[in-house]
């Protein structure tokens, strides 16, 4: 039976390892840090529990299908839908709740902004059916094997193109077609999720929005952690076995082909390797020598973010589990994030507050709060002075949206910063999806999911195709399941 390496953990790993278990392979991972799931872990402070991590989850028809491929029932992942995606707070006062789904976003523009209903609701139809247009050809194939991409879905995909808004910025898109700048604001956001910025990311990546606003996000029963510990415990099943705490050091080779990796702990012979681990550094570290696929790997960076959590003493009845409090010049944060790489005064804040739907997350009479501002890239900032000047800004405007002083109510507190990111997770300069999307057509230009200079390497995870978040990450891993069974000829 043939050996695979796995390095890394998070849920590209994790899925990837899965997918090459249940495809008769011997799979091994070796994970840096001693717990599993990379950035989707948890972490207790005292009776508060926090996702370290993600927070927005979507398609978990995703997490189903990997459920179903090991004959598993759906009931072994438990979800909830959230009935609202948002609650936003804006700078003039304005508080608005965004419900999930088609109609009722269509009627809060409406209300809310002053919107058309059926506009509004075409626009959305457009990016549904962008969105299912691009899936099979884009999303869950390989753009780098023809055969992939070359199916009936490519004609309607190519059909889409006038629908896509490729040539103009996210930006542009949504100004133009909504008349109040609030309603593009809230479209704009997206953007960061796949941390880009809406002023250069091309329209095309108004897709997720399809996934926020018609689909809605969904919420793991027990929290984010549960998707990686639901994947984990599948590998254990299918006889993965994990090593934890055990550093990737080098990736071995001869002859143009893949043989084995050399650990802190031991020389491990395979024939196949996964990288999980940020490509930028898998080429860095692991395969010093190897030529650098220099023109996909100098792209800019996605951005980093600067997280507090907070165990709050106290209940605010106008927060739900999503709040985002808007930056007034939002064009003006995402330019100190690209451009100068600076810290923003008034930055946009999101709280994600689990306790809401999951009462055991924080003591009676509280909340969990994870309190999140974009950050750029470390580009060697004065990061304690960075973080101390936006923890500032954060209470400075929670307290006065929320109307009570919130520093005297935090109860526990903990810290992670693009610093952290880069040391704990591996992530290049503290960026979270690798290369951003800010140009027109950086998305289709992320690295493969194989390598085109040694056999036996693949890549998964949100830095290489499809890209940034849970959803891609866990096609990168069907994609690497798909090439692997391709080049080893090997049955389902
Ligand atoms: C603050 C924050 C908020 C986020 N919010 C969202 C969100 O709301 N929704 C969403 O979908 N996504 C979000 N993301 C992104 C999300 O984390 C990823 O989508 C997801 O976790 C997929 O990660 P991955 O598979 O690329 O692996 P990662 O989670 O990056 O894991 C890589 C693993 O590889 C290990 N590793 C690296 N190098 C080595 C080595 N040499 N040897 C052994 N092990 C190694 C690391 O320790 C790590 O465990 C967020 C990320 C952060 C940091």
């Amino acid at each position: 039976m043939m050996n695979v390496a796995v390095i890394g953990s998070g849920i590209g790993g994790l899925a990837s390892a899965l997918r090459l278990a249940k495809l008769g392979l011997k799979v091994s991972v070796f994970e840096a840090n001693d717990f599993v799931g990379g950035k989707v872990n948890e972490q207790w402070l005292g009776a508060y529990r926090f996702d370290m991590g993600p927070s927005v989850f979507t398609e978990p028809a995703l997490i189903e299908e990997l459920l179903s491929l090991v004959n598993k029932d759906k009931s072994d992942f438990s979800y909830r839908r959230l009935p609202e995606s948002c609650r936003y707070f804006f700078e003039d006062g304005q508080f608005v709740v965004v419900p999930s789904g088609m109609d009722e976003v269509a009627e809060t523009f409406s209300t809310q902004f002053g919107e058309s209903r059926v506009r509004t609701k075409r626009f959305l139809k457009r990016l549904s059916r962008n969105y299912q247009a691009l899936y099979p050809v884009f999303i869950e194939a390989s753009l780098h094997r023809r055969h992939h991409w070359l199916n009936r879905g490519i004609w309607k995909a190519l059909a889409r193109i006038p629908y896509y808004g490729m040539a103009t910025s996210m930006s542009a898109v949504n100004r133009r077609y909504f008349r109040n700048p609030k309603s593009a604001q809230l479209l704009n956001r997206m953007a960061t999720y796949n941390g880009s910025s809406p002023y250069r990311t091309p329209g095309l990546l108004n897709i997720i929005s399809h996934l926020e606003f018609n689909e809605g996000p969904a919420m793991p029963v027990g929290g984010m952690v549960r998707i990686s510990q639901t994947l984990h415990q599948l590998c254990l099943e299918l006889g993965v076995q994990f090593y934890l705490g055990e550093r990737v050091e080098e990736i071995q080779h001869q002859d143009q082909r893949v043989i084995g990796i050399r650990t802190t702990k031991q020389d491990f012979p395979c024939e196949i390797v996964v990288s999980n681990m940020d490509v930028h550094f898998t080429y860095e570290r692991l395969l010093k020598g190897l030529h650098y696929p220099t023109k996909i790997l100098n792209q800019e960076k996605s951005s980093s973010a600067i997280v507090f959590y907070w165990g709050i003493k106290g209940t605010f009845k106008e927060l739900g589990v999503h709040n985002i409090f808007f930056a007034n010049n939002y064009e003006a944060e995402f330019d100190a994030l690209f451009k100068t790489k600076t810290r923003y005064e008034d930055p946009t804040i999101y709280v994600h507050i689990t306790s809401k739907v999951e009462k055991s997350d924080a003591p009676e009479g509280s909340e969990n709060w994870f309190v999140m501002v974009n950050a750029p890239i470390n580009v060697g900032q004065d990061w304690d002075e960075f973080v101390a000047q936006t923890r500032k800004s954060c209470l400075a405007k929670l307290s006065k949206a929320l109307n009570q002083d919130i520093e005297s109510l935090v109860d526990v507190e903990a810290l992670n910063d693009p610093r952290k990111i880069e040391a704990v997770y591996f992530g290049k300069q503290g960026s979270i999806y690798g290369n951003s999307s800010n140009s027109a057509f950086s998305a289709f230009y992320r690295h493969p999911n194989f390598s085109k200079t040694l056999a036996g390497l693949y890549f998964a995870g949100v830095t290489v195709h499809p890209g940034g978040g849970i959803p891609l990450a866990l096609n990168s891993a069907k994609i690497v399941a798909k090439c692997v069974q391709e080049d080893f000829q090997l049955s389902t």
